[in-house]
C-alpha cells in the first residue's frame, strides 16, 4: 500500500530519541494526514537502538513503521539510500532521529508540495548555525569552493532535511554511486527546489557523530564526486613549466649568440624544468583519462527527464 508521506530516519545510536521522535511525528502529522509511514534505518547501532525500534514498532500499531537494520555501521548516506529505497510515499522527507529537525517542518514542507505542484522538492535551510565561528568559516569556504569548481549549485546551509516528490526520489535512487555526497546529488538531479528556513534545535540526547576530520573527508568526497579538475591540474602546471623552459632556452641561446656567454648551470636548470614539465604533462594526461573512467564508473544516468508526453496522452 502506498502512502502519502514517508519519513526516512537514519539512526545510529539513538536509543533515547526514537520514542520521543515518533511521538513528535504523530503529533505533527495529526491534522495533516493519516496516510504516512516512518522508515527507520538502524545503521549498525551499538547501543539499544535495535531493541527500542522493535518495541516501538510493537507498541505503536496505529502508525505504519518500517525498520531496516544494517549489519554494521555504513554511514548516514547509505542509511538514507536504503530508506529511500524502502519508502513508498508520494512525498518523502529525510529527517534525523535526534529531534534537531522538527517534524512540524516536515509537515510544512508537505503542505507546500500540496499547494504548489510546480515544486518538486523542498529543502529546509538552517536559519542560524549554532557552531563556532571557525566551523562556519570552514563550511562557507567549502560551499564557495565546490560551487566554483563544479557544474552543480550546492545549496549552502541546507542539510539532508528535505522533502522530495516521488519522481525526485526515483532520480536520486538512479544514482547508485558508492561514494555518496547527498547535498551534491540533490543538486545534480536538477528539478525545482524551494528552500524554506527552519531553526535547528538542540540534540535531544546522545551526541553528534561528526567531527572535523569526518567532515573534511566528506567534503573531499563531495568535491571528488563532482569535478575532475584536481586530476587535470598537473596538465596546467606542466604546460606552464614547458613554456617557461622554452622561453629560458631562447633567452640562453640569445645570450650565447649576442654576448657570447655560455652558462652551463642555467642550461642545466632549464633542462631540469623541461624534463619536469614533461613528467607533469604525462601525469596530467593520465589524470584526464582517469577522470573519464571515474565519470563512467559512477554510472550516473545520462539525463533525468522530468516529464514526457505526446499530445495524445495529455490530460486536458
Ligand atoms: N547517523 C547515521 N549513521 C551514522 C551517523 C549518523 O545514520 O554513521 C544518523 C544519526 O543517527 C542522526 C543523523 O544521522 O539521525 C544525523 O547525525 P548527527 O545528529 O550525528 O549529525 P549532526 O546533526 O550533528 O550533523
Ligand atoms: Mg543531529
Amino acid at each position: 500500500m502506498s502512502m502519502k508521506h514517508s519519513l526516512v530516519v537514519p539512526c545510529y545510536n539513538e536509543q533515547d530519541n526514537i520514542e520521543p521522535f515518533l511521538l513528535a511525528v504523530k503529533q505533527a502529522m495529526n491534522g495533516y494526514t493519516d496516510s504516512y509511514e516512518v522508515v527507520f534505518v538502524n545503521d549498525g547501532s551499538t547501543d539499544r537502538t535495535r531493541t527500542v525500534l522493535r518495541s516501538v514498532a510493537e507498541k505503536y500499531v496505529d502508525v505504519r513503521i518500517k525498520v531496516i537494520g544494517f549489519s554494521r555501521n555504513f554511514g548516514k548516506e547509505a542509511a538514507m539510500y536504503a530508506g529511500l529505497q524502502e519508502s513508498t510515499g508520494e512525498y518523502v522527507t529525510v529527517i534525523d532521529a535526534d529531534l534537531q529537525q522538527p517534524p512540524e517542518t516536515a509537515v510544512e514542507m508537505g503542505r507546500l508540495l500540496d499547494a504548489q505542484p510546480e515544486i518538486d522538492m523542498v529543502a529546509a535551510v538552517q536559519k542560524q548555525r549554532k557552531e563556532s565561528k571557525r566551523m562556519v568559516a570552514c563550511k562557507n569556504a567549502f560551499y564557495s569552493l565546490i560551487n566554483k569548481m563544479t557544474e552543480i549549485d550546492v545549496l549552502a546551509d541546507a542539510s539532508d532535511f528535505r522533502t522530495l516528490r516521488r519522481n525526485v526520489v526515483e532520480a536520486i535512487l538512479s544514482l547508485s554511486e558508492y561514494h555518496r555526497f547527498s547535498k551534491g546529488l540533490f543538486a545534480w538531479v536538477g528539478f525545482h527546489t524551494l528552500s524554506i528556513p527552519y531553526t535547528v534545535c538542540e540534540r535531544r540526547s546522545g551526541e553528534s557523530k561528526w567531527n572535523f576530520m569526518k567532515l573534511l573527508r566528506y567534503a573531499l568526497v563531495g568535491i571528488m564526486s563532482y569535478t575532475e579538475t584536481p586530476l587535470r591540474l598537473p596538465v596546467y602546471l606542466g604546460g606552464g613549466l614547458l613554456a617557461l623552459s622554452l622561453i629560458g632556452a631562447i633567452a640562453l641561446l640569445l645570450c650565447q649568440l649576442v654576448a657570447g656567454l655560455f652558462v652551463g648551470f642555467w642550461w642545466l636548470a632549464d633542462l631540469l624544468i623541461f624534463l619536469a614539465s614533461l613528467i607533469l604533462l604525462s601525469v596530467g594526461v593520465q589524470g584526464m583519462y582517469l577522470g573519464k573512467v571515474h565519470t563512467q564508473v559512477k554510472q550516473r544516468p545520462i539525463y533525468i527527464a522530468k516529464e514526457k508526453y505526446t499530445n495524445e496522452t495529455m490530460d486536458r
